[in-house]
């Protein structure tokens, strides 16, 4: 078989890969001739493009580089622990799409399993086996949950869990924390971190995240500083919450936080909610919930359990998950639900997470942080890399703030990083070859394909960006 990779350094117009696909070799009457020497594309010239069909130049707002300046590189293709743009340029890459990719890009076990089942058909609106396997590998391994939905994304599956948690408690008012993403749902995207923090400048209150949401779609949640457990009262159907902040940095739990929120719950009524759309199946093979001893109703999942395809998923307590339909009330449905080349891929990549995988990627996340903050510590930038398990957050502090510099432990003091700095450290490595998230807020996702020599090559990059800065700072 041939490699099917178009040749991403040339132009594809829709009519030659038609043609590709059916064998034609005259195109259809009537079609606009492609051109004889495509133009070689380019990032600038690609997002002119796309600026002038998609909002923003992107499908997805933090891709457009606004936090940080300058054109967004548009991504040829990808390898293991490195993607190449669309100039052939190579970057180690960092970002692993925001988490969703843990054994490298392009593995060749979980392509292998796309291909495979991407020849019995991408989808048929009936249920399969291997939906069967993936939610029997997820019972199987996260402490809490019991039964599972699958979904499309990670939006999908904390907005149902709310829903869910509704429906099973019979009350409406939700608690979130200040800081943590869950997504674009309405009720949700208060107070937000990761891409959402740059725009969302209120203090305090709670107010919709986003033009759109109408107040009335935020009015029963309840926004509250992290890592410090409520008083809750019998009002409240759940909390959720990340127990890793990997939104606002990269922020811990602070002790007892977690099984704090876990007494009060279980005091109240409410159901606890833990979002490890991040977390889970990163943090160790049972998540967060396994690595803290703290065992939530609800689950949310993603990212990893996809295997960079579209999934997500909601589970936990049997009695709870048995409220929706069809054995109960609350309705949830999907077209692409379980999707059959999504669940191919995410249980190949769940087949390759053994302890050993954990204990590497453990020990990679270590070596990259304490380089990172050799780095900053060794230019004189005032910094904290912050790491939790595989996780790796930077926080930039504000220019002249007197070292150590503590990690942050809430929204307010995450927020106080220095985003203008940030963007600066990230064109330095970015110039140099190494592809960070574009946001002061995103974390760093080290995976099984980031080698000890990858990372000393990162760290290497990181002493020189890093030096980089000072000299600006001192400007
Ligand atoms: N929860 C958390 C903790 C996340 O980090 C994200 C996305 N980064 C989401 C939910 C939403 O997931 P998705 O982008 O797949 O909708």
């Amino acid at each position: 078989m041939t490699d099917p990779t178009p040749d991403q350094t040339t132009d594809q117009t829709t009519d030659q890969a038609t043609d590709q696909a059916t064998g034609r070799s005259e195109p259809p009457a009537g079609a606009v001739a492609p051109p004889t020497r495509p133009e070689p594309l380019t990032n600038q010239g690609l997002f002119d493009r796309a600026r002038a069909v998609i909002p923003g130049g992107v499908n997805s707002p933090v891709r457009a580089f606004d936090a940080v300046g300058g054109t967004p590189y548009f991504v040829a293709r990808a390898a293991g622990a490195h993607v190449w743009d669309v100039e052939g340029r190579g970057y180690v890459d960092l970002v692993q799409s925001y988490g969703a990719v843990i054994a490298g890009h392009a593995h060749p076990h979980v392509v292998d399993a796309i291909r495979r089942a991407a020849g019995e058909g991408t989808s048929y609106g009936a249920p399969t086996y291997r939906e069967v396997l993936l939610a029997e590998a997820i019972c199987a391994r996260v402490p809490s949950v019991e039964k599972v939905r699958l979904v499309s994304s990670g939006t999908e599956a904390t907005m149902t869990a709310i829903r869910l948690a509704r429906g099973a408690t019979g009350r409406s008012r939700i608690v979130k924390f200040a800081g943590n993403y869950h997504g674009h749902s309405d009720a949700l995207l208060a107070a937000s971190g990761s891409a959402v923090a740059h725009l969302d400048h209120s203090e305090g209150a709670t107010v919709p995240g986003s033009a759109g949401v109408p107040p009335g779609a935020v009015a029963d949640t309840v926004v509250l500083p992290y890592n410090q457990v409520p008083v809750l009262d019998d009002t409240i159907a759940c909390v959720i919450v990340e127990p890793v902040a990997a939104n606002m940095g990269l922020v811990a739990p602070a002790p007892g936080f977690l099984q704090g929120l876990r007494d009060e719950c279980t005091r109240v009524g409410a159901l606890l909610i833990f979002d490890e759309v991040i977390t889970g199946f990163r943090l160790d093979i049972g998540g967060a919930q396994q690595v803290f001893g703290v065992i939530p109703d609800l689950t949310c999942l993603g990212k990893v359990i996809g295997g960079g395809l579209n999934v997500g998923a909601f589970g936990g307590r049997a009695d709870v998950m048995d409220h929706l339909a069809p054995l109960g009330p609350v309705y949830q449905a999907g077209t692409l639900s379980g999707n059959p080349l999504a669940t191919a891929a995410g249980l190949a990549a769940l087949s390759l997470l053994d302890q050993g995988a954990y204990e590497q990627l453990e020990g990679t996340a270590a070596h990259l942080a304490v380089g990172l903050q050799d780095a900053f510590d060794s230019a004189g930038v005032a910094a904290h890399v912050s790491r939790v398990g595989p996780l790796v957050g930077l926080y930039l502090a504000p220019t002249g703030t007197p070292g150590p510099v503590p990690a942050p432990v809430d929204y307010d003091g995450a927020r106080a990083a220095d985003e203008a700095g940030y963007g600066r450290f990230f064109h330095a490595m970015l110039d140099a070859g190494v592809a960070l998230a574009p946001g002061a807020y995103e974390v760093l996702f080290p995976g099984l394909a980031h080698t000890p020599d990858i990372v000393a090559h990162v760290v290497s990059v990181a002493y020189e960006a890093a030096r980089t800065l000072a000299g600006e700072d001192r400007a």
